[in-house]
């Protein structure tokens, strides 16, 4: 397959490049560098089959010659990334992929949507089935990211009902790993990099909100899988074991060997309170269930700190 992957320098878009790259796929990688890095592609860059154009897909998306596959992963995630990055999120969300639909139109290319449990906002209904219909705050300082990824799921369903466009829309939970950004703010990056640095990890509220932590291989497992199928969802993809905040913390101190203590924090405005997300239309449908457990997949992830000690040191003056 030719496929095209917007976000292709970001967290997921570089791990997602690398295995399609594996099986013997062509990737073009599509991204500004707004929040992703050069260092994600540094494996496979000078493979034969993968390219890298830096542009905005807010603005235009132009790759040359026939796309079978388009993942769009292009777009801020990370809380303080979009906090900082407010319009360009909506930009991403709205024009963004209505340009990558526009390309998947005309290449006749399968298209998968990245999209978020945030669309589910602070849920009502536990643990998160595809039916729900969410509980977001339209003007609350999250909004920028939970309504652009809406807009982006509706956008993408009416290409597909009018242009016959081939959408699958894949909802990800919190996911982790290797390449996350030491500094991105997210409670996985934090609490590691903290924890190495032998500061205080920062627990926001009392730390009793939970999430639902994925690790990357298996993420990556369920959107090549949807890349595959004909499936146009919104399916879930995440990790249904569900912790509180403060739970993880402790893990992150126990696996890490570190000392550091734990700080309490006021909780952001909205922050979710509980995340968990229901994956049986996931397994029913593409056959896709997570393999990795949490304390596995933090192993690797601090293996991967450990080795970018500048970046850990960096991380505590951001
Ligand atoms: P990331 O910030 O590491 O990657 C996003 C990539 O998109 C970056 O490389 C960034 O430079 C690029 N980008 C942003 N705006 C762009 C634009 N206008 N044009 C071109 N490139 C642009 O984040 P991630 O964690 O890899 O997330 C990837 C996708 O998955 C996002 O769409 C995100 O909303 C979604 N997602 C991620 C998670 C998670 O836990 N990681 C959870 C839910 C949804
Ligand atoms: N969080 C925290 N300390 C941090 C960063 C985040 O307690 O240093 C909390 C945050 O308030 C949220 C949870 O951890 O309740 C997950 O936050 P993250 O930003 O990783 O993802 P999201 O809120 O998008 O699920």
């Amino acid at each position: 397959m030719r496929v095209l992957i917007t976000g292709g320098c970001g967290f997921l878009g570089s791990h997602l490049a690398e295995r399609l790259l594996e099986r013997g796929d062509t990737v073009i990688a599509i991204d500004d560098l707004s929040t992703g890095r050069l260092d994600n592609i540094d494996a496979f860059s000078l493979n034969p089959n993968f390219s890298f154009i830096q542009a905005d897909v807010s603005t235009a998306v132009d790759v040359p010659g026939p796309l079978d596959a388009i993942a769009h992963l292009a777009s801020p995630a990370s809380p303080p990334d979009y906090h900082r990055l407010p319009l360009e999120t909506l930009a991403v969300g709205s024009r963004g992929t209505e340009n990558v639909l526009a390309a998947a139109e005309k290449n006749s290319a399968r298209f998968v949507l990245a999209s978020t449990s945030e669309v589910y906002g602070d849920p009502t209904v536990h643990p998160q089935t595809e039916d729900y219909w969410g509980n977001v705050n339209s003007v609350g300082p999250r909004s920028v990211y939970d309504e652009a990824k809406r807009f982006a799921e509706a956008i993408s369903m009416a290409y597909a009902r009018t242009r016959n466009v081939d959408v699958g829309i894949v909802r990800i939970f919190n996911t982790f790993g290797p390449r996350m950004r030491a500094e991105d703010g997210r409670v996985v990056s934090s609490f590691i990099s903290q924890a190495l640095n032998g500061d205080a990890l920062t627990i926001y509220g009392d730390g009793s909100q939970t999430r639902s932590f994925c690790y990357v291989d298996d993420l990556v497992d369920g959107l090549i899988a949807m890349l595959d199928s004909s499936e146009a969802g919104p399916v879930n993809l995440g990790n249904p074991v569900e912790r509180t905040v403060l739970e993880f913390a402790q893990l992150v101190l126990q696996a890490t060997g570190s000392s550091s203590s734990i700080e309490f924090h006021p909780l952001p405005k909205d922050d979710p309170t509980r995340r968990r997300p229901d994956i049986s239309r996931a397994q029913e449908r593409l056959g896709w269930s997570p393999r990795v457990s949490t304390e596995d997949g933090l192993r690797a992830t601090i293996d991967y700190f450990r080795s970018c000690p500048s970046e850990v040191s960096a991380a505590a003056d951001a």
